[in-house]
């Protein structure tokens, strides 16, 4: 795609949505029902319209696809169609004579006069464990700093199955789960509204196409099957966490809720920003080595708003300083046959970096409540509290060329 494109459309300096980017999502209208949209500065491309225009005409699909409530189908018909697409949308937003400036610019709909849904269906969603930072603060908390990491942790990227049907877009507000707790020095549990509610710092990848069940996705492989990329924030609930998780893993302290980004950023427009990773010592098993420059350089940051103040920033970090990248964590995934299919989401594990204020989650921010963090209205936090909005914002920018995520922001209301 040509680089050096100019968009006549006025788009902030600052806006996530440049030409470089247009990501993917679902959206409606008062007017109009669920349909697929493109983002570009403070409006969206309606696929549905463009294609009544005759736009995709030549590229042999289906336009059917922009018309549904979900991008699955879309997807489906792989990376070939999407780049074509979005080549044509940057040829609609740079050629002077475009006819979206003329009698066409009813397919541009301004994104605050549009209502933002959930992107996907999806299928199955996996959860990670790929930050050294996180992994290594939530051990030392745990276990203490001799034996924070377990001894598989760099020789495999930890998992665990999560629970598709809890995952909801941006805006949704998630109710404080209740739960079984085991608190300090009690005998016996107690049933109630979880007290340490917190947020995880995540970026999700999305599976673009199926593969079969016995056969395995290669690192070199993976990103063919890897559609694009969403925030994502796994809500937990470390009190119930903590108490039901030996033998098997996180269960009801996780499954209550996860938020998701509404816009798909492709891996094609994340293309510019792509880096190696960190070193990997001890050297992985050969399925899992990792020969290409699979991370890319995302700054992150999380803001927390109270019910009646400001939002402020908490924690920043950077989706770069994963320890297992998105291929790792496929081939992974599917070494032993294992099937992914379109829709499927795979999350990275709570990104944490090595400063203090990077650490992506109050969990790690206040260190399990011990250094509860300052609001700017003197009001103080553990963990979140009802009412209390968490936003996540992530963006790459390389020499004024910014491709952004927008935003997941998901306010908490009291237990049901
Ligand atoms: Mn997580």
């Amino acid at each position: 795609m040509n680089t050096e494109k100019k968009t006549w459309l006025d788009i902030p300096e600052s806006s996530d949505f440049s030409i470089h980017n247009l990501p993917f999502g679902i959206f409606s209208t008062i007017e109009g029902g669920y349909r697929a949209g493109v983002a570009i500065g403070d409006y969206i491309m309606d696929l549905k319209v463009l294609a009544e225009y005759g736009h995709f005409n030549d590229l042999s699909i289906d336009t059917a696809v922009f018309s549904q409530s979900v991008l699955n189908d879309f997807i489906r018909l792989g990376k070939p169609v999407s780049r074509q697409v979005r080549q044509r949308l940057q040829q609609l937003m740079t050629q002077e004579d475009s006819p979206l400036r003329q009698d066409q610019a009813k397919a541009l709909v301004l994104q605050k006069e549009a209502t933002m849904h959930m992107p996907l269906a999806v299928g199955d969603y996996t959860d990670f464990y790929s930050s050294l930072e996180h992994a290594t603060n939530v051990g030392s908390m745990f276990r203490g700093k001799e034996n924070a990491l377990m001894p598989n942790w760099k020789h495999l990227p930890v998992a665990y199955h999560g629970r598709a049907s809890s995952i909801v877009v941006s805006g949704t507000p998630i109710h404080r789960p209740k739960g079984q707790s085991m608190p300090a020095g009690a005998e016996k549990p107690v049933m109630g509204p979880s007290k340490a509610l917190d947020f995880e710092l995540e970026m999700a990848f999305v599976i673009g196409k199926d593969s079969q069940l016995g056969s395995s996705i290669t690192v070199e492989e993976a990103e063919e099957y890897i559609f694009g990329l969403v925030l994502f924030n796994d809500w937990s609930a470390r009190d119930i966490q903590k108490w039901e998780y030996v033998p098997l893993g996180p269960f009801l302290g996780k499954n209550f809720g996860s938020s998701i980004s509404p816009w798909i950023v492709t891996l094609e427009a994340l293309e510019p920003y792509r880096m190696a990773g960190p070193v990997q010592q001890p050297e992985p098993l050969s399925y899992l080595q990792n020969k290409g420059k699979h991370n890319f350089d995302v700054a992150l940051e999380v803001s927390l708003q109270p019910a009646k103040g400001e939002a402020q920033v908490i924690a920043r970090s950077n989706f770069k300083n994963m320890y297992w990248n998105i291929c790792q964590q496929l081939a992974h995934h599917t070494v032993n046959g294992c099937n992914v299919r379109v829709g499927d989401l795979m999350a990275s594990g709570t990104l944490s970096g090595k400063a203090q204020d990077s650490y992506g989650s109050m969990l790690e921010l206040t260190w399990n409540g011990e250094r509860p963090l300052h609001l700017a209205d003197g009001q103080e936090r553990a963990f979140i509290h009802d009412h209390d909005t968490v936003s996540m914002r992530g963006y790459a920018d390389k020499e004024g060329r910014r491709v952004g995520f927008g935003e997941v922001r998901t306010k908490i209301l009291p237990a049901l």
